[in-house]
């Protein structure tokens, strides 16, 4: 499978928002947004206009790096988005909320999406009960996530648990420290989406 192997920063800078894709880092004064706003490369900072194609790709390109997809993938979740009742741009972006290891991140299990995606594969949740080790997996109301019996006492797991005594859930999601479960108590709407986004354009993009 292709794999990004260059700095994540970059990615921020291209799109010009914070991505999160450095756990602790971003929020400090070490993120590269922070200390050099405009676009990578020798000619980032001459660099501004883009055509309207530009901008849509821009959203497509934004979204996709933030929840991590690829663009097979994210082709499959625009078909799926489109097929469902409703807002296409909407759709979409529900159901990237709902992918596992956005579930896992926005509870606070993993620092970043890509750290939420390597404990996933490495068998250290439950969901309702059984192992899934897909961070793909599309999580849906009421079903309850947990650390793995086994991985309680291993150190992404203890520190994770540590994190999310201070972390302010979204409303969707509920975690509880004495069952160390976690529930998703409602779909995410499109206000629960923190990126800023016109999907709109991404629905354009793919209708071109
Ligand atoms: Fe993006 Fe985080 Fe790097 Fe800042 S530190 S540029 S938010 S990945």
């Amino acid at each position: 499978m292709a794999r990004y192997t260059d700095s994540v920063c970059r990615l921020c800078r291209r799109e010009g928002v914070k991505l999160f894709l450095k756990a602790e880092r971003c929020e400090t004064a070490k993120c590269a947004i922070e200390k050099r706003a405009y676009l990578p490369g020798q000619h980032g900072q001459g660099r501004k206009k883009f055509s309207e194609y530009g901008v849509q790709l821009r959203e497509k390109q934004k979204v996709k790096r933030y929840y991590g997809v690829l663009e097979k993938q994210f082709r499959i979740y625009f078909a799926a988005a489109d097929r469902k009742k409703g807002v296409t741009g909407e759709n979409l972006l529900q159901n990237l909320e709902l992918r596992m290891d956005n579930v896992v991140y926005r509870m606070g299990l993993g620092s970043s999406r890509s750290a939420a995606r390597q404990l996933i594969r490495h068998n250290h949740f439950t969901v309702n009960g059984k192992r899934v080790n897909i961070p793909s997996y599309v999580m849906k109301q009421g079903d309850v996530i947990a650390p793995d019996q086994r991985k309680i006492g291993k150190a992404p797991i203890k520190s994770a648990l540590e994190r999310i005594k201070n972390k302010t859930l979204p409303h969707w999601l509920s975690f509880d420290l004495e069952s160390k479960q976690g529930i998703v108590q409602s779909l995410p709407t499109r206000e629960d989406v923190a990126i800023p986004v016109e999907e709109q354009l991404i629905v354009e993009l793919y209708s071109r």
